[in-house]
């Protein structure tokens, strides 16, 4: 019957969640025991190239983490960072992502000093509402050896909501630190708001490729985008960019800085340091060659 039925559908629900909770559960034990042995998080760097009218530029990376789990194998951020945020374990692990990436990113810059390469980092709305986040980032700067000007927080739409996220935004840009709004255009408020966001740089979602091609209105709502993403002041990362096609897009589009498999994956902290010292060789070959 029909009850029956629903009946063992409730039953096979009630399992999902308790499979779902005791999953969370386990990682969450596990994450404990990964923030003490040290070695299981694993931070990897994927360029963000500037276009510009010759050949695309490095203009840095964003630190992404990954969790090389001792039974599971690689864990992506999707699975464990909600995990970390329900349980307040990534306020420690979000402390260790910052540290590490801009001990990287100053290696980065010892690689190519004139480069001015940026690091990008991920940022959850609990770190940023905890007290004390902005003289804990002024410290952690001061510690490695950066200009605060070479950190960019990335930030959800959603985190903008609460006032308090905006306060703290601001104190972090009064350091120099740059903002950007990560995976724009998939909430609500952007676009009335974009004028008004405490950032300083776009990063457009890469569903907006989705509705882009065979000519449709698709890509003159990107163009539009960034359009207005410009005239609220803002340079535009599109983020996500798998094909030449794409690239081609973003370029017609306005588009200032590109992210995406099509020119890197994300790359590990060596081989991150490889493409930034062969980026340098391009650089100054480049102003050999014209100054001559
Ligand atoms: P995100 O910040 O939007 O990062 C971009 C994601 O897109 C990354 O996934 C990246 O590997 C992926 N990606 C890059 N290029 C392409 C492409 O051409 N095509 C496609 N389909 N995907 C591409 P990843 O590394 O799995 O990270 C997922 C999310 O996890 C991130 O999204 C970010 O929200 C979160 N995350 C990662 N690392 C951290 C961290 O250290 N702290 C916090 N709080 N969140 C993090
Ligand atoms: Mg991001
Ligand atoms: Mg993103
Ligand atoms: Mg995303």
């Amino acid at each position: 019957s029909a009850k029956q039925a629903g009946g063992n559908r409730g039953v096979m629900y009630e399992s999902a969640l308790f499979d779902k909770a005791a999953q969370q559960f386990a990682i969450e034990a596990d994450m404990r025991d990964a923030l003490r042995e040290g070695d299981q998080f694993v931070l990897l760097y994927q360029p963000l190239f500037r276009l510009g009218a010759g050949r695309s530029v490095l203009a840095g990376f964003e630190a992404l983490l990954r969790w090389r789990h001792p039974v599971r194998g690689w864990l992506s951020p999707a699975l464990f960072i909600p995990v970390a945020e329900e349980s307040e374990l990534i306020l420690p692990l979000g402390e260790w992502v910052m540290e590490q990436a801009l001990r990287q990113g100053r290696a980065f810059h010892a690689a190519s000093p004139g480069a001015g390469l940026v690091m990008n980092v991920n940022v959850s709305a609990l770190q940023l509402t905890q007290a004390g986040f902005c003289s804990g980032l002024a410290g952690v700067i001061e510690a490695e050896g950066l200009d605060a000007g070479q950190l960019c927080l990335e930030i959800t739409e959603s985190m903008l909501t609460g006032a308090g996220a905006s306060t703290v935004l601001a104190e972090a840009r009064e350091l120099g630190v740059q903002v950007a709004i990560d995976d724009f255009g998939i909430g609500y408020s952007s676009l009335s708001y974009l004028r008004r966001l405490p950032v300083d740089v776009v990063k457009l979602d890469r569903s907006f490729l989705e509705d882009v091609g065979g000519g449709s209105s698709g890509e003159a709502f990107v163009v539009a985008v960034i359009a207005l993403a410009h005239a609220a002041g803002k340079p535009v990362v599109f983020e996500g960019i798998e094909t030449q096609d794409q690239k081609d897009i973003a370029r017609r589009a306005g588009a200032d800085m590109v992210q995406g498999f099509f020119f890197a994956p994300p790359l590990s902290a060596n081989a991150a340091l490889e493409l930034v010292r062969s980026d340098r060789k391009l650089s100054e070959l480049a102003e050999a060659i014209t100054s001559d």
